[in-house]
């Protein structure tokens, strides 16, 4: 039997739940036709909703066995939600998804072909259109992308969603990420692991509106940008350098100025090029200070060195099981 255990954080979800469930349920039962060897969880994390999403998922849990549900004390973020959700799971594949039918459940057998295929670890969705949101913040969110491509070793894919299908494997590796501050699309791409991304296009919440206002989503950029890159700290050197460079170019033209058009002002030029040069200086300083701590920035997360996706013990065990397969179909 493999068990394919489904997360769902939930935060204030109490109109959608119950068409989530319908539909889960009716991709369970066909996932379940094609392969009959596979068993289900859905594990529901309530965020400190306000409304009734905790005593619909008491519902949900007494009439179906297979529906868990852990409840947060208070709101702790979606971030915190998935994390409680992989903690939790028991399952040899994981699914995380939202409530709202935004990842749409239709997608699971294709995904769970393509991690059942052995060709992947993950299966995700990729938006190629942005319809139904505002301009204004499709703008915003594609420069995110290309600035945070830019400044961070992570590759952060434009479009890419929190709708995963991970095996055991690779959800064990992002549990090994213990960082506070979670930033999961950083998280999920610096793990590695084969990932197939299948494009479709936007669909909209089912019901209930989105707690993702334009500030809610602009400081989760900015999370993206200083939990997966220390450029930032390196700016004021940048700057430092900069400021230091004019300064001598200033020397180099009031030198050029006295000797050939004679001196104009007493003392202006040695008061601006100091003042250029030690700010300048000071920034640069700064800027190495900034350095240390990007270092220890990082060490503080207590990343894992490395993962390990494969080694020999791999084969042999692969290689075992055949053979107790064949034996078994010699009985
Ligand atoms: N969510 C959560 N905690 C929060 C905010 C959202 O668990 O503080 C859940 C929410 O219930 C939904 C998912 O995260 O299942 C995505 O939220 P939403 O649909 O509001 O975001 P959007 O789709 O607009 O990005
Ligand atoms: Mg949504």
């Amino acid at each position: 039997m493999k068990k394919i255990s489904v997360v769902v954080p939930c935060y204030n979800e109490q109109e959608v739940l119950p068409l989530f469930y319908t539909e889960i349920q009716k991709v369970m039962t066909e996932i379940r036709q094609e392969h009959p060897d596979t068993d289900f969880e859905l594990l529901f994390i309530n965020d400190g909703s306000r409304d009734g999403t905790l005593s619909k998922l008491r519902e949900l849990a007494k009439a179906d066995s297979r529906v868990r549900y852990i409840s947060f004390s208070r709101n702790f973020g979606k971030e915190a939600g998935m994390f409680a959700g992989l903690e939790n799971a028991s399952g040899d594949y994981v699914v995380v998804m939202d409530a709202d039918l935004q990842h749409p459940p239709a997608f699971l057998p294709e995904m769970y072909n393509y991690v059942l295929s052995g060709e992947y670890d993950c299966a995700t969705t990729r938006r190629v259109s942005r319809k139904g949101e505002p301009k204004l913040l499709s703008w915003f969110s594609r420069k995110f992308y290309k600035i945070m491509n830019k400044i961070s070793q992570t590759e952060i894919v434009d479009g890419a969603q929190d709708f995963r299908f991970m095996t055991r494997q690779m959800v064990d590796s992002i549990l090994s990420m213990r960082e506070y501050n979670r930033f999961s699309k950083g998280i999920f791409s610096w793990v590695g692991f084969r990932t197939k991304y299948i494009e479709y296009e936007n669909v909209e919440r089912a019901a209930g509106t989105s707690t993702w206002s334009f500030w809610k989503l602009f400081r989760y950029a900015l999370e993206g940008f200083f939990a997966f890159s220390t450029a930032p700290l390196a700016l004021s050197s940048f700057l430092g350098v900069i400021s230091c460079l004019l300064a001598f170019v200033m020397v180099i033209v009031f030198i050029i100025k006295t000797i050939f058009f004679g001196e104009t002002e007493k003392g202006f030029p040695t008061l601006i090029c100091a003042i250029f040069f030690m700010g300048g200086l000071q920034l640069f300083c700064t800027g190495i200070l900034g350095q240390y701590l990007a270092k220890t920035y990082l060490e503080t997360k207590k990343r894992p060195i490395y993962l390990v996706a494969e080694t020999e013990k791999d084969i042999s065990r692969e290689s075992e099981t055949k053979e107790q397969g064949t034996e078994k179909e010699a009985e």
